[in-house]
């Protein structure tokens, strides 16, 4: 039902660095199981997670002004109207939830994570994480009880410069829309064929298959099931979180929260001694009334490609082909992230 395709080939040149003799390097393009979508893996080992000086980003020539630090919070950040939020902004310990002062969409929420301004991976606490997540996602349930217009939620989380965040001040994004992006609808599109085909949910059958072949299948926390995908959307390689009995946002509760941070706190562990020090997050979560498309939280790496003159890790592959390129492979991955799960 579920078909693994790898297209391998090799290159070979007169290689400079060996007297012109001849060197073959190999190359691997996979098929997406799901969306057909493929991937270019070469260049592997190439590319290392760079060092972020985090401290200097505390110096005030390169802080700046700051929105979501303590003392500007209440005069410069917005407040929801009465009908979504009548208290204007919600807390949970550290987290506090506002609008987003450039909305993705009609209902559109940040939820800033901590007081502290700059924020290491040792930093996301349980209860911080724990807090941030449960107070977006009450957000989410709020707009999907409020406006049943918008069928598809979305936390999306930009961690440090090389992931294209324009605050280093931890936050996340939650929001409700029409319009979740090329990805989501493919892979949502996709599912509906396979079940409409086999009569099963793609992500539970993945989960089973992957499982048994334990080669990208890092292990559980919970409700939730983490793996590697076959194929990646960052250059470092992504790790998955599938909830197979989560289809839309009504059927999340805390319990998978824990599970969903449990599991975090294992990939941040595993992050830190990797060197990895930026990420891009989301959590994905289908329509109602569906047993198709399961929720899945996804984490992808992102660094820039050196410090001398900051090279981001994207490049005309994801710009304009849209072909996403990997220097790791999924299966090398896995058994170094394993691990921490065991
Ligand atoms: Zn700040």
């Amino acid at each position: 039902m579920i078909e693994f395709k790898t297209i391998e080939s090799e290159s070979t040149f007169l290689d400079p660095r060996k007297e012109f003799s001849p060197a073959t390097v190999r190359f691997q393009v996979r098929v997406d199981p799901l969306t057909g979508r493929t991937c270019h893996f070469s260049h592997f080992g190439a590319i290392k997670p760079q060092k972020l000086d985090l401290p200097a980003y505390l110096s005030p020539e390169v802080k700046g002004f700051c929105p979501f630090c303590g003392q500007h919070r209440e005069k410069a950040t917005p407040k929801f109207t009465p009908d979504i939020v009548p208290e204007g902004r919600l807390t949970r310990g550290e987290a506090l939830l506002i609008p987003n002062l450039f909305p993705y969409d009609i209902h559109s929420g940040v939820v800033i994570m901590t007081d502290d301004h700059v924020v290491g991976l040792q930093g996301f606490t349980k209860d911080r994480l724990l807090d941030s997540f449960s107070l977006g996602i009450d957000f989410l349930r709020r707009i999907a009880d409020a406006d049943t217009s918008l069928p598809y939620h979305l936390m999306t989380w930009n961690y440090m410069p090389p992931s294209g965040g324009g605050l280093v001040h931890p936050h996340q994004q939650y929001f409700a829309t029409a319009f979740p992006g090329n990805q989501f609808m493919d892979e949502l599109a996709a599912a509906r064929r396979f079940y409409a085909r086999h009569g099963q949910n793609y992500w539970r059958t993945l989960i089973e298959r992957e499982r048994e072949g334990s080669k990208r299948y890092i292990g559980r926390t919970g409700r939730g099931h983490w793996l590697v995908p076959f194929t990646c959307l960052g250059m470092l390689g992504d790790i998955l979180c599938i909830f197979p009995d989560v289809f839309s946002i009504h059927d999340l509760s805390e319990e998978h929260i824990e599970g969903l941070v449990a599991g975090l706190e294992k990939v941040f562990r595993f992050y830190r001694e990797a060197g990895v020090f930026s990420f891009n997050a989301s959590l994905s979560l289908g329509p109602a009334d569906q047993g198709y498309f399961s929720s899945c939280f996804r984490i992808v790496p992102r660094t820039f490609l050196n410090m001398r003159d900051f090279a981001p890790d994207l490049n005309f592959f994801q710009a304009i082909l849209s072909e996403p390129i990997c220097v790791v492979l999924p299966e090398d991955l896995c058994k170094d992230v394993k691990p921490y799960f065991e």
